[in-house]
Formats: C-alpha cells, sequence, structure tokens
C-alpha cells in the first residue's frame, strides 16, 4: 500500500494548478502522488499508475543513445539513496507509445525528522505544443498537410528544399537532411492489417515530430517514407540527431492488446552542399539510405 507523501489541502491544490509533470514515490519508488499535469503529458491516469513501481513499464526514461536510465543511473534512486538532487533530460514513454522529450527535476522527499521518506521528481514536456498546434493550422491553409500523419506533405517539402538550397548558397549555413524509411514495413501491413499499418506510420511521425526543434521541418515523403530538413547544424550535432531520432524510433511502439509491435527505420542523412542541385542532394540522400538498407536495417549512414 502507497503512503500518502502529499498532504491534502493548498499544497496539493498548486501542484494540481501547474503544467508541469510531478509525482512523488516512496523509498521504494512505488508511486504515492501523480497530478493531472503527469496524466496530460505520459497519457497515463492516475488509477493506472498509483501503487506501481515507476521503472516498471510506465515512464521508461531513456537517454538521447537510448539507454535507459531506470537501472543505477535513475535519479529517484540517487534522491532516495543519497539525498542528492538531480536535473538531466530524457525521453519519457507516453501511453500511446511515442517518444516525448522532457526536462527532469528530482529531489529528495524528507519527513520532520529529517529522513528521507522518499522522492519527487517535477518534468516538462520540450516539445512545444503550442508550436505545433500552430504549424498544423498553417499547414491545412496552404493544403499542404499530410492527413494520415499530420506531417507537412512532399509538396511543402519540394518548396522548402528549393528555399533551404538557395540559403546554403548564401550563407554557407550547414543544414542537413535525413531520408527515413521504416524497415520492413510490407511485412507489418501483411501481418496486422492496413489500419495497423496506418498507427504505425503515426506512431513514427510523432516521436519523430516531437524529438524535432521548431526549426526543423518534417514530412511525409511518400508512402512509409520521411524527410527532414534540419538547419543550424555541424557535423557533429547532426550525427548525435540522426543517430537519437534512429533510436527513438526503435524505441517507439503501439499496443495491440497486449502486444506491442515496434518497427525499425534506416536513415540516409547528408549536409546540403553549395554546389548541390534539388536532383542530387535527393539522390545523395536516397543512396546514402539504401546503404543503411543493404548493411542490414535498423542504422544510419551519413554522407
Ligand atoms: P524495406 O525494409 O526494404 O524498406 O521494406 P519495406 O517492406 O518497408 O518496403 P516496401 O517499399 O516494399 O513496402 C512499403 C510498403 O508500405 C508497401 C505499401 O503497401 C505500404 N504503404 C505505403 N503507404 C501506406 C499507407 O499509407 N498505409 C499503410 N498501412 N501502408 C502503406
Ligand atoms: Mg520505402
Ligand atoms: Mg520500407
Amino acid at each position: 500500500m502507497a503512503i500518502d507523501l502529499i498532504p491534502k489541502g493548498i499544497f496539493r491544490g498548486v501542484v494540481e494548478t501547474v503544467r508541469e509533470g510531478v509525482y512523488v514515490t516512496d523509498r521504494d519508488r512505488v508511486i504515492s502522488f501523480w497530478n493531472r499535469g503527469a496524466e496530460e503529458i505520459t497519457g497515463y491516469d492516475r488509477e493506472l499508475v498509483m501503487g506501481q513501481t515507476c521503472h516498471h513499464a510506465i515512464l521508461e526514461h531513456i537517454d538521447d543513445r537510448g539507454e535507459r536510465l531506470c537501472g543505477d543511473r535513475c535519479p529517484l534512486v540517487l534522491a532516495i539513496t543519497q539525498g542528492q538532487f538531480h536535473e538531466t533530460e530524457a525521453h519519457i514513454h507516453h501511453r500511446d507509445g511515442h517518444r516525448v522529450p522532457v526536462s527532469i527535476r528530482t529531489a529528495p522527499v524528507r519527513n520532520e525528522a529529517g529522513e528521507i521518506i522518499g522522492a519527487c521528481e517535477v518534468f516538462g514536456d520540450i516539445s512545444s505544443r503550442i508550436a505545433t498546434a500552430r504549424r498544423i493550422r498553417e499547414l491545412e491553409r496552404l493544403a499542404m498537410l499530410d492527413p494520415l500523419t499530420q506531417l507537412a506533405n512532399r509538396r511543402y517539402m519540394e518548396a522548402s528544399l528549393a528555399q533551404k538550397l538557395e540559403e546554403c548558397r548564401q550563407t554557407g549555413l550547414g543544414i542537413g537532411i535525413v531520408f527515413y524509411d521504416i524497415d520492413h514495413f510490407k511485412q507489418v501491413n501483411d501481418a496486422w492489417g492496413h489500419d495497423t499499418g496506418d498507427r504505425v506510420l503515426r506512431l513514427v511521425a510523432t516521436t519523430l515530430l516531437k524529438s524535432a526543434r521548431t526549426f526543423d521541418i518534417l514530412s511525409r515523403w511518400g508512402g512509409e517514407e520521411f524527410l527532414e530538413i534540419t538547419p543550424n547544424v555541424d557535423a557533429a550535432s547532426f550525427a548525435a540527431l540522426v543517430a537519437r531520432n534512429r533510436v527513438l524510433v526503435a524505441n517507439s511502439e503501439i499496443r495491440i492488446n497486449k502486444v506491442a509491435l515496434r518497427v525499425t527505420v534506416s536513415l540516409g542523412a547528408t549536409l546540403i552542399r553549395a554546389d548541390d542541385t534539388l536532383e542530387r542532394l535527393l539522390k545523395r540522400a536516397d543512396q546514402l539510405l539504401y546503404a543503411s538498407k543493404e548493411a542490414g536495417r535498423n542504422r544510419a549512414t551519413i554522407g
């Protein structure tokens, strides 16, 4: 039975008002408080998580490399065993299966005698929801929205690419493009049906969109192919972004009854060059994607 560590009254009212997710666990990491913000960001209602341990198939925090924080590196454990405060960024698992980038802060919870009786985590969604809503409205207005995934469609992307090529020629700034193609997607349709295939397309789109920065442009390029433009990158930050997105897709899932369905993507990524034409750029990215497929899939090739 979970101990109720948050007293009723004014304080609880305040915690329920904040937009951030707030939850409290006892020393065994059993969840004893879960606010409305946590429900919104994660999709998990309070009833589903109260009394559960947080590392047990709920949030499953992972870092940019896809490594779980829930073992030795769990910030709650550090708070409970060593009284440490901790601040970091991670990607949590949403109940719908996609990943959500969050900033998290953790702290020990002490009783009046100063003994640590649990830990508290405050986390905020750092994928700008408002920017997303604005982006969808604008694309709808221009008839450049892909209705299934709510991403920009190919027509919009072609116009954006032309613009970015020109920008690169004039400024020389680092702009990357990334091709994503879902691996063995035909098998997903064959085994689970077309509607499930559609859900998987939305899952991949949502995970990629949530981790995109506000100035990145993500589109559905064709059936199960996505194309992204990532301005303001250098070779190192581009490589990190590409690696992270591959990992995040591989760690996303939809649930069908109790079965978790995951897919992977192969990526072809390249920086725009000053002498690129649209055809040359797309051909290079496509060849890099093909190299990822040839090398065994679920990998990225940067060139
Ligand atoms: P590979 O790893 O080589 O990419 O294999 P694959 O099976 O993903 O490649 P292939 O290009 O043969 O299959 C793509 C499939 O995507 C075939 C097509 O039926 C499916 N598809 C395209 N658009 C949609 C869609 O809107 N919804 C669904 N459910 N399936 C789609
Ligand atoms: Mg394909
Ligand atoms: Mg494919």
